[in-house]
């Protein structure tokens, strides 16, 4: 098959897959890649029952490893050396120079790579609709519960807190964060790090929205990942960095996995339908930012940084699918972040926020605290 990639699916399931029953048949395909949406992509991961691959596959990427993560991947040069005999540098470069205008097809024709360009898994316009769409105004009567999710740091270097705030208005259906922040941790420990942040989060989300969140439910989401204990900890430390602001008899909710424990796992098929979640409301127009929108700092210009931070990192964010270590034998591995350009932690907190925010309104447990 040669263009394997462009072949109608239905042709090659109904002509060519059933000669494979013969004996002594091979499929060997060539193709310029087209994508990993592509129905060919998907064939090249097929499985058998040992989870050895289906196809044995050859990829050969013109475009470095460096190159793939600017602007213009396309514009590489170089790997130029390692071109055939047949395809002379000069000749590549006059190719280059004519499809200047096409970079997409340019890093897929000639860089042999099919996804230099998605560099988020979210639809950009759909983001930059989010980022210009004007403050949401109005708090007093949207809210009943006012949702905070927490991507606390487990320690380590480049380990981010990453802590995020808002609510469903029910009426318009549409979700309202009022409030975003990610910190490197710097000096202190992991646990005086998170307290920190979470102190002064709760402090200006009483300051900044108070009308919105005295009256409300208070719903507590916290990643539980490496640890359980350090999960109870952290919804405790909301829980009372709240009351000693509110001083009234708030109701709280902790929100919980599915066999009941505390805290909320991100695995990576969790990470798949919140990712879903958030594709939805992004793609139906239905993020707003609250107009009074706080971060943990009182800075006018900190909480600018703060919202473009959450943005800059939903651009980012995307599927990696790594070989095995064994190519062609184990499974490839797969994984949702953005920390190839950087931390992730404040996008992965929001997701957190939308996805369990729809689940809190619709899982049966939680029906005694939605009235
Ligand atoms: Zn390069």
């Amino acid at each position: 098959m040669e263009e394997a990639a462009r072949i109608i699916p239905m042709f090659f399931f109904e002509v060519i897959v059933p000669l494979l029953g013969v004996e002594n048949t091979t499929i060997l395909g060539i193709t310029t890649p087209m994508g990993t949406q592509n129905f060919y992509h998907k064939l090249l991961q097929l499985r058998g029952s040992k989870g050895e691959k289906i196809f044995r596959t050859l990829v050969i990427e013109r475009i470095c490893a460096k190159c793939k993560l600017t602007d213009h991947p396309e514009l590489c040069t170089h790997l130029l050396s390692q071109n055939p005999s047949w395809k002379p540098a000069d000749a590549a470069e006059k190719v280059m120079r004519i499809m200047e205008c096409a970079p997409e097809l340019l890093a897929r024709e000639v860089g042999g790579v099919g996804d230099a360009y998605r560099k988020s898994d979210f639809d950009i316009v759909a983001i930059n609709n989010w980022a210009a769409r004007p403050g949401y105004p109005s708090l007093r009567h949207a809210a009943k519960h006012f949702i905070i999710a927490l991507d606390p740091t487990g320690g380590g270097e480049h380990s981010e807190i990453g802590i995020t705030c808002g609510f469903l208005d029910p009426v318009s259906n549409v979700f309202v964060v009022c409030g975003a922040h990610g910190e490197l941790l710097s000096r202190s420990s992991p646990y005086e790090h998170n307290r920190r942040v979470i102190t002064e989060f709760i402090k200006n989300m009483y300051k900044h929205c108070s009308e919105a969140v005295t009256a409300t439910t208070i719903v507590t989401i916290v990643e539980a990942q490496m640890s359980r204990v350090q999960a109870v900890d952290e919804m405790a430390i909301i829980k009372a960095c709240c009351q000693t602001v509110s001083r009234t008899g708030q109701s709280f909710v902790q929100m919980h996995n599915e066999k009941g424990e505390p805290g909320v796992s991100t695995t990576f098929s969790k990470k798949c339908e919140m990712v879903e979640v958030c594709r939805k409301f992004l793609d139906d127009g239905r993020l707003y930012f609250s107009q009074s929108f706080f971060c943990a700092s009182p800075k006018e210009e900190e909480r600018m940084e703060q919202r473009k931070k959450l943005l800059t990192q939903a651009a980012v964010f995307k599927l990696h699918v790594d070989e095995g270590r064994d190519p062609g034998f184990s499974a490839p591995r797969m994984s949702w972040h953005g920390k190839h350009e950087g931390p992730d932690d404040t996008f992965m907190s929001f997701l957190m926020l939308l996805y369990h925010t729809v689940q809190f309104f619709m899982r049966p447990e939680y029906a005694p605290f939605r009235r």
